[in-house]
Protein backbone atom coordinates (compact mmCIF):
# COMPACT_ATOMS: atom_id res chain seq x y z
CA UNK A 1 0.00 0.00 0.00
CA UNK A 2 2.60 2.10 1.29
CA UNK A 3 5.19 1.23 -1.49
CA UNK A 4 1.96 2.57 -4.29
CA UNK A 5 2.25 6.08 -2.33
CA UNK A 6 6.31 6.13 -3.18
CA UNK A 7 5.94 4.97 -6.37
CA UNK A 8 5.65 9.01 -7.66
CA UNK A 9 9.08 9.44 -5.99
CA UNK A 10 10.68 7.24 -8.67
CA UNK A 11 10.99 9.61 -11.82
CA UNK A 12 12.27 12.49 -8.67
CA UNK A 13 15.11 10.02 -7.77
CA UNK A 14 16.09 9.09 -11.24
CA UNK A 15 16.31 13.05 -12.20
CA UNK A 16 17.92 13.34 -8.93
CA UNK A 17 20.68 11.20 -9.99
CA UNK A 18 21.01 12.93 -13.29
CA UNK A 19 21.56 15.88 -11.52
CA UNK A 20 24.40 14.79 -9.68
CA UNK A 21 26.15 14.42 -12.09
CA UNK A 22 26.47 18.20 -12.29
CA UNK A 23 26.66 18.85 -8.83
CA UNK A 24 29.04 18.87 -6.38
CA UNK A 25 29.33 16.97 -2.83
CA UNK A 26 27.99 20.03 -0.79
CA UNK A 27 25.23 21.07 -3.07
CA UNK A 28 24.26 17.58 -3.13
CA UNK A 29 23.85 17.11 0.13
CA UNK A 30 22.13 20.41 0.89
CA UNK A 31 19.69 18.79 -2.12
CA UNK A 32 19.63 15.80 -0.14
CA UNK A 33 18.43 17.39 3.18
CA UNK A 34 15.58 19.32 1.35
CA UNK A 35 14.34 16.23 -0.94
CA UNK A 36 14.59 14.25 3.21
CA UNK A 37 11.95 16.87 4.62
CA UNK A 38 9.95 17.16 1.44
CA UNK A 39 9.78 13.16 1.81
CA UNK A 40 8.93 13.31 5.74
CA UNK A 41 6.28 15.65 5.06
CA UNK A 42 4.86 13.45 2.63
CA UNK A 43 4.85 11.13 5.32
CA UNK A 44 2.90 12.59 7.90
CA UNK A 45 0.12 14.08 5.59
CA UNK A 46 -0.48 9.85 4.35
CA UNK A 47 -0.51 9.19 7.79
CA UNK A 48 -2.93 11.98 8.51
CA UNK A 49 -4.97 11.40 5.54
CA UNK A 50 -5.29 7.68 6.38
CA UNK A 51 -6.00 8.65 10.21
CA UNK A 52 -8.97 10.47 9.15
CA UNK A 53 -10.73 8.34 6.93
CA UNK A 54 -10.38 5.31 9.96
CA UNK A 55 -12.10 7.97 12.03
CA UNK A 56 -14.93 8.86 9.69
CA UNK A 57 -15.50 4.74 9.40
CA UNK A 58 -15.83 4.31 12.70
CA UNK A 59 -17.95 7.57 13.39
CA UNK A 60 -20.45 6.09 10.50
CA UNK A 61 -20.22 2.56 12.52
CA UNK A 62 -21.25 4.87 15.83
CA UNK A 63 -23.89 6.96 14.07
CA UNK A 64 -25.28 3.60 12.70
CA UNK A 65 -24.86 1.91 16.32
CA UNK A 66 -26.54 4.84 17.42
CA UNK A 67 -29.80 4.64 15.10
CA UNK A 68 -30.12 1.35 15.97
CA UNK A 69 -30.16 1.82 19.27
CA UNK A 70 -32.76 4.94 19.21
CA UNK A 71 -34.68 2.41 16.81
CA UNK A 72 -34.28 -0.29 19.40
CA UNK A 73 -35.53 2.14 22.39
CA UNK A 74 -38.55 3.43 20.48
CA UNK A 75 -40.20 -0.07 18.87
CA UNK A 76 -39.69 -1.93 22.82
CA UNK A 77 -42.13 0.80 23.23
CA UNK A 78 -44.51 -0.05 20.55
CA UNK A 79 -47.69 -3.47 21.32
CA UNK A 80 -46.54 -4.94 17.82
CA UNK A 81 -43.99 -7.71 17.22
CA UNK A 82 -41.28 -5.24 15.24
CA UNK A 83 -38.58 -6.60 13.76
CA UNK A 84 -35.05 -4.85 12.68
CA UNK A 85 -33.53 -6.97 10.08
CA UNK A 86 -30.62 -6.13 7.63
CA UNK A 87 -30.56 -5.86 3.84
CA UNK A 88 -29.81 -10.11 4.10
CA UNK A 89 -33.12 -10.06 5.50
CA UNK A 90 -31.45 -11.55 8.52
CA UNK A 91 -32.67 -10.28 12.62
CA UNK A 92 -30.41 -7.50 13.69
CA UNK A 93 -32.57 -6.96 16.94
CA UNK A 94 -36.52 -7.76 17.68
CA UNK A 95 -38.61 -5.49 20.31
CA UNK A 96 -39.90 -7.18 23.34
CA UNK A 97 -42.90 -8.23 21.79
CA UNK A 98 -41.32 -10.09 19.06
CA UNK A 99 -39.33 -11.67 21.74
CA UNK A 100 -42.35 -12.28 23.58
CA UNK A 101 -43.93 -14.37 20.31
CA UNK A 102 -41.20 -15.12 18.28
CA UNK A 103 -38.46 -15.47 21.12
CA UNK A 104 -35.22 -14.12 20.68
CA UNK A 105 -33.78 -14.78 16.93
CA UNK A 106 -30.99 -12.64 16.63
CA UNK A 107 -29.27 -13.96 12.95
CA UNK A 108 -31.97 -15.93 11.62
CA UNK A 109 -33.27 -15.00 8.36
CA UNK A 110 -37.27 -13.55 9.39
CA UNK A 111 -38.65 -16.26 6.68
CA UNK A 112 -37.27 -19.40 8.70
CA UNK A 113 -39.31 -17.34 11.96
CA UNK A 114 -42.27 -16.27 10.60
CA UNK A 115 -43.20 -19.66 8.48
CA UNK A 116 -46.23 -18.71 6.61
CA UNK A 117 -47.10 -19.28 3.43
CA UNK A 118 -48.45 -16.18 2.53
CA UNK A 119 -46.19 -13.93 4.60
CA UNK A 120 -43.14 -15.97 2.93
CA UNK A 121 -44.61 -15.42 -0.97
CA UNK A 122 -45.23 -11.87 -0.33
CA UNK A 123 -41.79 -11.41 1.35
CA UNK A 124 -39.99 -12.93 -1.40
CA UNK A 125 -41.95 -10.46 -3.88
CA UNK A 126 -40.42 -7.54 -1.50
CA UNK A 127 -37.30 -9.56 -2.09
CA UNK A 128 -37.27 -9.61 -6.01
CA UNK A 129 -38.93 -6.07 -6.81
CA UNK A 130 -38.93 -3.93 -3.34
CA UNK A 131 -42.59 -2.73 -5.22
CA UNK A 132 -44.68 -2.66 -2.41
CA UNK A 133 -44.07 -2.06 1.83
CA UNK A 134 -47.78 -3.20 3.00
CA UNK A 135 -49.27 -6.76 2.48
CA UNK A 136 -52.09 -8.45 4.64
CA UNK A 137 -51.63 -12.28 5.44
CA UNK A 138 -53.12 -14.80 7.26
CA UNK A 139 -52.39 -18.19 9.68
CA UNK A 140 -54.62 -20.44 10.13
CA UNK A 141 -53.40 -22.60 12.57
CA UNK A 142 -53.91 -22.79 15.73
CA UNK A 143 -56.54 -20.41 15.26
CA UNK A 144 -57.49 -18.33 11.91
CA UNK A 145 -55.09 -15.03 12.55
CA UNK A 146 -55.19 -11.83 9.82
CA UNK A 147 -52.28 -9.92 9.94
CA UNK A 148 -50.88 -6.63 8.20
CA UNK A 149 -46.52 -6.18 7.63
CA UNK A 150 -45.25 -2.79 6.49
CA UNK A 151 -41.47 -2.85 5.75
CA UNK A 152 -39.79 0.75 6.66
CA UNK A 153 -36.77 0.76 4.36
CA UNK A 154 -34.06 2.65 5.37
CA UNK A 155 -30.77 3.04 4.39
CA UNK A 156 -28.72 0.45 6.45
CA UNK A 157 -31.73 -1.97 7.60
CA UNK A 158 -35.15 -2.67 7.35
CA UNK A 159 -38.08 -2.68 10.19
CA UNK A 160 -40.51 -4.94 9.93
CA UNK A 161 -43.88 -4.16 11.68
CA UNK A 162 -46.62 -6.65 11.76
CA UNK A 163 -50.60 -6.00 13.20
CA UNK A 164 -53.01 -8.13 14.19
CA UNK A 165 -55.73 -7.54 12.43
CA UNK A 166 -58.33 -10.09 12.83
CA UNK A 167 -60.55 -7.96 14.67
CA UNK A 168 -60.92 -5.40 12.63
CA UNK A 169 -61.58 -8.00 9.56
CA UNK A 170 -64.12 -9.34 11.76
CA UNK A 171 -66.21 -6.50 12.13
CA UNK A 172 -65.68 -5.52 8.59
CA UNK A 173 -67.24 -9.27 7.63
CA UNK A 174 -69.61 -8.72 9.82
CA UNK A 175 -70.85 -5.05 8.51
CA UNK A 176 -70.97 -7.05 4.99
CA UNK A 177 -73.21 -9.72 6.30
CA UNK A 178 -74.94 -6.66 8.03
CA UNK A 179 -75.99 -5.04 4.94
CA UNK A 180 -76.04 -8.08 2.97
CA UNK A 181 -79.23 -9.30 5.79
CA UNK A 182 -80.71 -5.45 6.14
CA UNK A 183 -81.06 -5.69 2.06
CA UNK A 184 -82.42 -9.23 1.97
CA UNK A 185 -84.71 -7.75 4.51
CA UNK A 186 -85.90 -4.85 2.59
CA UNK A 187 -85.90 -7.10 -0.57
CA UNK A 188 -88.93 -9.25 0.06
CA UNK A 189 -91.82 -7.17 1.21
CA UNK A 190 -90.62 -4.58 -1.90
CA UNK A 191 -91.14 -7.29 -3.94
CA UNK A 192 -94.47 -8.35 -3.03
CA UNK A 193 -95.54 -4.87 -2.82
CA UNK A 194 -93.73 -4.30 -6.23
CA UNK A 195 -95.42 -7.74 -7.92
CA UNK A 196 -98.66 -6.50 -6.36
CA UNK A 197 -99.11 -3.35 -7.62
CA UNK A 198 -97.76 -4.26 -11.27
CA UNK A 199 -101.42 -7.07 -10.70
CA UNK A 200 -103.70 -4.44 -9.69
CA UNK A 201 -105.72 -4.14 -12.42
CA UNK A 202 -109.98 -2.96 -12.95
CA UNK A 203 -110.56 -4.69 -15.76
CA UNK A 204 -109.43 -7.91 -14.97
CA UNK A 205 -110.17 -8.38 -11.01
CA UNK A 206 -113.03 -7.57 -9.15
CA UNK A 207 -113.31 -4.37 -6.83
CA UNK A 208 -112.63 -7.07 -3.87
CA UNK A 209 -109.65 -8.69 -5.53
CA UNK A 210 -108.36 -5.27 -5.76
CA UNK A 211 -108.83 -3.97 -2.35
CA UNK A 212 -107.43 -7.62 -1.47
CA UNK A 213 -104.09 -6.95 -3.50
CA UNK A 214 -104.19 -3.02 -1.49
CA UNK A 215 -104.44 -4.92 1.53
CA UNK A 216 -101.36 -6.98 1.07
CA UNK A 217 -99.32 -4.24 -0.32
CA UNK A 218 -100.72 -1.63 2.56
CA UNK A 219 -99.22 -4.56 5.44
CA UNK A 220 -96.01 -4.75 3.30
CA UNK A 221 -95.29 -1.39 3.69
CA UNK A 222 -95.96 -1.48 7.33
CA UNK A 223 -93.78 -4.10 7.24
CA UNK A 224 -90.66 -1.74 5.48
CA UNK A 225 -91.45 0.72 8.30
CA UNK A 226 -91.11 -1.23 11.41
CA UNK A 227 -87.79 -2.83 10.42
CA UNK A 228 -86.92 0.86 9.68
CA UNK A 229 -88.19 1.57 12.76
CA UNK A 230 -85.93 -1.37 14.22
CA UNK A 231 -82.69 -0.65 12.34
CA UNK A 232 -83.35 3.05 14.13
CA UNK A 233 -83.40 2.08 17.17
CA UNK A 234 -80.74 -0.72 16.90
CA UNK A 235 -78.71 2.26 15.79
CA UNK A 236 -79.66 4.55 18.64
CA UNK A 237 -78.72 2.41 21.70
CA UNK A 238 -75.39 2.18 19.78
CA UNK A 239 -74.53 5.35 19.13
CA UNK A 240 -76.40 7.40 21.66
CA UNK A 241 -75.31 8.26 24.88
CA UNK A 242 -78.77 8.56 26.75
CA UNK A 243 -79.37 9.72 29.75
CA UNK A 244 -79.21 7.75 32.70
CA UNK A 245 -82.28 8.07 35.38
CA UNK A 246 -83.57 7.15 38.47
CA UNK A 247 -86.98 5.25 37.49
CA UNK A 248 -89.71 3.50 39.35
CA UNK A 249 -89.74 0.23 38.45
CA UNK A 250 -93.49 -0.50 38.82
CA UNK A 251 -94.52 2.61 37.21
CA UNK A 252 -92.90 2.15 34.11
CA UNK A 253 -93.89 -1.62 34.02
CA UNK A 254 -97.64 -0.27 34.74
CA UNK A 255 -97.69 1.89 31.77
CA UNK A 256 -95.66 -0.33 29.57
CA UNK A 257 -98.34 -3.28 29.80
CA UNK A 258 -101.17 -1.78 30.17
CA UNK A 259 -101.47 -1.58 25.73
CA UNK A 260 -100.97 -5.27 26.10
CA UNK A 261 -104.07 -6.41 28.22
CA UNK A 262 -106.38 -6.14 25.14
CA UNK A 263 -103.82 -7.40 22.73
CA UNK A 264 -103.39 -10.64 24.81
CA UNK A 265 -107.27 -10.57 25.01
CA UNK A 266 -108.07 -10.26 21.79
CA UNK A 267 -105.70 -13.38 20.76
CA UNK A 268 -107.50 -15.43 23.90
CA UNK A 269 -103.94 -15.50 25.95
CA UNK A 270 -104.31 -15.15 29.49
CA UNK A 271 -101.85 -12.29 30.67
CA UNK A 272 -100.74 -12.93 34.50
CA UNK A 273 -99.08 -9.87 36.26
CA UNK A 274 -97.77 -9.82 39.36
CA UNK A 275 -95.48 -6.78 40.34
CA UNK A 276 -96.04 -6.34 44.07
CA UNK A 277 -92.47 -6.79 44.94
CA UNK A 278 -91.80 -3.88 42.68
CA UNK A 279 -93.66 -1.23 44.51
CA UNK A 280 -91.56 1.84 45.43
CA UNK A 281 -88.86 0.10 44.19
CA UNK A 282 -85.91 2.59 41.78
CA UNK A 283 -83.19 1.97 39.53
CA UNK A 284 -80.80 4.21 37.38
CA UNK A 285 -81.86 3.01 33.42
CA UNK A 286 -81.22 5.06 30.59
CA UNK A 287 -83.63 6.91 29.54
CA UNK A 288 -86.83 5.76 27.83
CA UNK A 289 -85.74 2.33 27.45
CA UNK A 290 -86.37 -0.16 29.94
CA UNK A 291 -89.82 0.43 28.56
CA UNK A 292 -87.88 -1.05 24.74
CA UNK A 293 -86.83 -4.09 26.54
CA UNK A 294 -90.20 -4.84 28.05
CA UNK A 295 -91.85 -3.90 25.00
CA UNK A 296 -89.74 -6.34 22.59
CA UNK A 297 -89.96 -9.39 24.91
CA UNK A 298 -94.23 -9.06 25.59
CA UNK A 299 -94.36 -8.76 21.88
CA UNK A 300 -92.49 -11.74 21.08
CA UNK A 301 -94.83 -13.68 24.13
CA UNK A 302 -97.73 -12.32 21.96
CA UNK A 303 -96.46 -13.49 18.70
CA UNK A 304 -95.32 -17.05 19.73
CA UNK A 305 -97.87 -17.87 22.13
CA UNK A 306 -100.73 -19.82 20.80
CA UNK A 307 -104.39 -19.09 21.77
CA UNK A 308 -105.38 -20.49 25.23
CA UNK A 309 -102.43 -20.42 26.98
CA UNK A 310 -100.47 -18.15 29.21
CA UNK A 311 -98.31 -15.13 29.57
CA UNK A 312 -96.77 -13.97 32.54
CA UNK A 313 -94.99 -10.88 33.64
CA UNK A 314 -93.30 -11.05 37.34
CA UNK A 315 -90.98 -9.20 39.39
CA UNK A 316 -88.97 -10.62 42.58
CA UNK A 317 -86.58 -9.45 44.85
CA UNK A 318 -83.59 -11.81 44.77
CA UNK A 319 -81.34 -9.95 47.41
CA UNK A 320 -80.94 -6.67 49.40
CA UNK A 321 -80.19 -4.73 45.89
CA UNK A 322 -81.55 -6.93 43.26
CA UNK A 323 -84.74 -7.39 41.87
CA UNK A 324 -85.43 -9.81 39.02
CA UNK A 325 -88.09 -9.26 35.77
CA UNK A 326 -89.76 -12.58 34.15
CA UNK A 327 -91.42 -12.84 31.48
CA UNK A 328 -92.61 -16.55 31.06
CA UNK A 329 -95.00 -17.71 28.11
CA UNK A 330 -96.28 -20.84 27.15
CA UNK A 331 -95.42 -20.81 23.44
CA UNK A 332 -93.76 -22.68 20.96
CA UNK A 333 -90.67 -22.83 22.81
CA UNK A 334 -87.09 -22.43 21.31
CA UNK A 335 -84.90 -25.45 20.32
CA UNK A 336 -81.76 -25.18 22.61
CA UNK A 337 -79.32 -24.93 19.63
CA UNK A 338 -80.41 -21.73 18.86
CA UNK A 339 -80.68 -19.82 22.47
CA UNK A 340 -77.36 -18.55 22.05
CA UNK A 341 -78.04 -16.71 18.99
CA UNK A 342 -81.32 -15.44 19.83
CA UNK A 343 -79.30 -11.50 20.67
CA UNK A 344 -77.92 -12.02 16.95
CA UNK A 345 -78.63 -9.09 14.68
CA UNK A 346 -81.24 -10.65 12.11
CA UNK A 347 -81.17 -14.06 13.91
CA UNK A 348 -84.77 -16.41 13.62
CA UNK A 349 -85.64 -19.81 14.65
CA UNK A 350 -86.81 -21.07 11.74
CA UNK A 351 -88.25 -19.09 8.65
CA UNK A 352 -91.59 -20.93 8.43
CA UNK A 353 -92.53 -19.57 12.05
CA UNK A 354 -91.14 -16.01 11.13
CA UNK A 355 -93.23 -15.96 7.50
CA UNK A 356 -96.57 -16.54 9.70
CA UNK A 357 -95.49 -13.31 12.78
CA UNK A 358 -93.69 -11.41 10.38
CA UNK A 359 -90.53 -10.41 12.16
CA UNK A 360 -86.93 -9.80 11.50
CA UNK A 361 -84.46 -10.83 13.77
CA UNK A 362 -83.89 -7.88 15.59
CA UNK A 363 -86.32 -7.23 18.82
CA UNK A 364 -83.98 -9.08 20.96
CA UNK A 365 -80.85 -7.84 19.44
CA UNK A 366 -81.95 -4.73 20.55
CA UNK A 367 -83.26 -5.49 23.89
CA UNK A 368 -79.97 -7.38 24.81
CA UNK A 369 -77.96 -4.36 23.57
CA UNK A 370 -80.05 -1.84 26.21
CA UNK A 371 -79.59 -4.42 28.90
CA UNK A 372 -75.92 -4.94 28.84
CA UNK A 373 -75.35 -1.39 28.11
CA UNK A 374 -77.33 -1.12 31.70
CA UNK A 375 -74.96 -3.74 33.30
CA UNK A 376 -77.69 -6.30 33.32
CA UNK A 377 -78.01 -9.69 31.79
CA UNK A 378 -80.66 -11.16 29.70
CA UNK A 379 -81.13 -14.80 30.74
CA UNK A 380 -83.33 -17.15 28.40
CA UNK A 381 -84.37 -20.90 29.25
CA UNK A 382 -87.01 -22.83 26.49
CA UNK A 383 -88.53 -25.71 26.02
CA UNK A 384 -89.35 -26.46 22.94
CA UNK A 385 -93.62 -26.80 22.74
CA UNK A 386 -93.79 -25.63 26.16
CA UNK A 387 -92.56 -22.20 26.23
CA UNK A 388 -89.75 -19.67 27.02
CA UNK A 389 -88.63 -17.38 29.94
CA UNK A 390 -86.77 -14.09 29.70
CA UNK A 391 -85.38 -12.90 32.87
CA UNK A 392 -82.73 -9.88 33.80
CA UNK A 393 -81.99 -8.47 37.01
CA UNK A 394 -82.05 -4.77 38.07
CA UNK A 395 -79.93 -3.22 40.86
CA UNK A 396 -81.65 -1.16 43.29
CA UNK A 397 -80.87 2.47 44.25
P1 LIG B 1 -88.47 -11.31 15.72
O1 LIG B 1 -88.82 -9.93 15.33
O2 LIG B 1 -88.22 -12.22 14.56
O3 LIG B 1 -89.39 -11.88 16.73
P2 LIG B 1 -86.52 -11.33 17.85
O4 LIG B 1 -85.10 -10.88 17.87
O5 LIG B 1 -87.42 -10.68 18.81
O6 LIG B 1 -87.04 -11.17 16.38
O7 LIG B 1 -86.54 -12.89 18.09
C1 LIG B 1 -85.66 -13.72 17.38
C2 LIG B 1 -86.27 -15.09 17.18
O8 LIG B 1 -86.40 -15.74 18.45
C3 LIG B 1 -87.67 -15.06 16.63
O9 LIG B 1 -87.62 -15.11 15.23
C4 LIG B 1 -88.30 -16.30 17.20
O10 LIG B 1 -88.06 -17.38 16.36
C5 LIG B 1 -87.55 -16.52 18.51
N1 LIG B 1 -88.33 -16.08 19.70
C6 LIG B 1 -88.22 -14.91 20.34
N2 LIG B 1 -89.04 -14.84 21.40
C7 LIG B 1 -89.70 -16.01 21.43
C8 LIG B 1 -90.68 -16.58 22.28
N3 LIG B 1 -91.17 -15.92 23.34
N4 LIG B 1 -91.12 -17.83 22.00
C9 LIG B 1 -90.63 -18.51 20.95
N5 LIG B 1 -89.70 -18.04 20.10
C10 LIG B 1 -89.23 -16.80 20.34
Amino acid sequence: MIFDKFKVFIPIILANLFLFYFLDTKEIILFFFFEILLILSFIYFIKKSEKSSIKKQTDKKENKDLTLSIYESFIDKLDNPIFIIGKDFKIISQNLKSQEIYEDQSSNDISTIIRDYDFIQNLDEYKKNNEFNRFTWSKNLPDRKIFNTEILNFSEFLIIIITDITNQKLIEEKQTIYLDDLTHELKTPLSTIIGYLETIDFNNYTIEENKNFLKIINSKTFEIKNLIDQILKLSETNIANKEILKINIQEILKSTIASYDNLFKKSGISFQIDIESANNKVTSFTSMELEVVINNLLSNALKYTPKGKTVSLKTKITSENDLSIIIQDQGIGIPQKDLSRLTERFFRVDQSRNNQTGGHGLGLTIANHILSKNGCVLEISSELGKGSIFKFNLKLS
